[in-house]
């Protein structure tokens, strides 16, 4: 069936990614990051293309997220990297997710979730180094650790592992880094001495897993890289080759006369007489509304800037003389290949960052594997 848009997930092109972000981490085990829908690729297709390409982990915000990834029959390793209060943490310990406790109440509600499902829960504990988010600082860092020693040694809880989130690893060289680096280690070094043994320990982002190699430790976790997309615009692509190509059928083309207003509001209008299509994704789809008048898409071999403003379900494109069909495809953004503008220059455009160009795609969009058997 032909759908009006659709975004395109080269997962061959995940495994490539996985694999080059594995001969990087010189040793390290590699967490795919597939939170958010596997930034927007499909949570379930990326997470096995990325466990295919030599992932030995996957990452998730959410419980939920992991759940899915189970019910989906995906048994690898996944961390649960938010702690919130009543989750349905008696199911997680059941089903074998990692979790995060960064809290030393977090602890108290997973053993007794440990308790209920007859088994010992395995953690991380989160240690904050300087982001300020999530994770124990200060005093509450060896509180954290003894809390999560006694529930270990009651039986109810596996201390797997320790991790932290770096805040500037997208700037090689910030000051911040070497100074979360080093609180890592002596909060580490802290609860080794303390007495635990963790399976992993791990710091690194995409960012810092391909510019930072003191803070590889025993697993990496990339995210943004794992889907093609650069950490480190400045320092170019890495090699890393993006996953995603959003295109749409045009839906109609027609002839205008000069001076006429297009789209809501009328901020563009035509100079002469000239060709307008009519591109079936908008900001209901996750085009970016501010991208009015302002991105670049690819039609007909060449580049055109979207003309007035993204609606909700569509946008115009103004040809010029140029000859479009209904039907034929416009991509909006993806590898680069064809001369189409990639997420990271629509992002540029826009003052933000990649990730949230892909992971923005709506739902109503329908993600197709080409080359993947059905
Ligand atoms: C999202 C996330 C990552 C991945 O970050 P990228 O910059 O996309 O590589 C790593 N660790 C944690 C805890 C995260 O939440």
């Amino acid at each position: 069936m032909r759908v009006p848009a659709e975004a395109r997930v080269d997962l061959d092109a995940i495994g490539g990614n996985i694999a080059l972000l594995r001969e990087r981490a010189g040793g390290a085990e590699v967490m795919a990051m597939v939170k958010a829908e596997a930034y927007g690729h499909g949570l379930v297709e990326a997470a096995r293309a990325a466990l295919a390409g030599g992932a030995s982990w996957l990452g998730v915000a959410k419980l939920a997220e992991a759940l899915r990834l189970r019910d989906a029959g995906v048994t690898a390793r996944t961390l649960v990297c938010l702690g919130v209060p009543g989750e349905p943490y008696e199911e997680a310990v059941a089903r074998d997710v990692d979790l995060t406790a960064g809290a030393g109440w977090l602890i108290e509600e997973i053993v007794a979730a440990a308790e209920r499902a007859g088994r010992p829960a395995r953690v991380h504990l989160k240690a904050d180094t300087g982001m300020s988010r999530g994770g124990a600082a200060g005093d509450d860092w060896p509180a954290l650790v003894d809390a999560a020693l006694k529930a270990e040694a009651g039986g109810h809880l596996r201390v797997a592992g320790v991790y932290s989130h770096l805040a500037c690893a997208d700037e090689p060289g910030h000051p911040s880094n070497a100074a979360q680096l080093d609180a890592f280690t002596a909060m580490v070094g802290h609860a080794e001495r303390a007495g635990a043994r963790f399976e992993v320990r791990h710091l690194a982002n995409s960012a810092a897993a391909l510019t930072l190699p003191e803070a590889r430790f025993d697993l990496v976790r990339p995210g943004i890289a794992t889907y093609g997309l650069t950490p480190v615009p400045a320092l170019g692509t890495f090699g890393l080759r993006p996953a995603m190509t959003l295109v749409a059928d045009a839906a109609l083309v027609k002839r205008v006369p000069a001076g006429s207003g297009v789209s809501y509001g009328h901020t563009y209008r035509t100079e002469r007489e000239t060709t307008l299509a009519v591109v079936p994704a908008g900001y209901g789809d996750g085009v970016p509304r501010h991208g009015s008048n302002l991105l670049e898409v690819l039609a007909g071999g060449r580049r055109r800037r979207i003309a007035g403003r993204v609606c909700m379900d569509q946008f115009v494109i103004d040809l010029g003389d140029d000859e479009l069909a209904a039907g034929d495809e416009v991509v909006l953004f993806g590898p680069g290949d064809r001369g189409e503008p990639t997420a990271q220059e629509w992002a540029d455009a826009l003052g933000t960052i990649s990730y949230e160009i892909v992971t923005r795609i709506g739902s109503r969009v329908p993600r197709a594997y080409p080359g993947r058997a059905l």
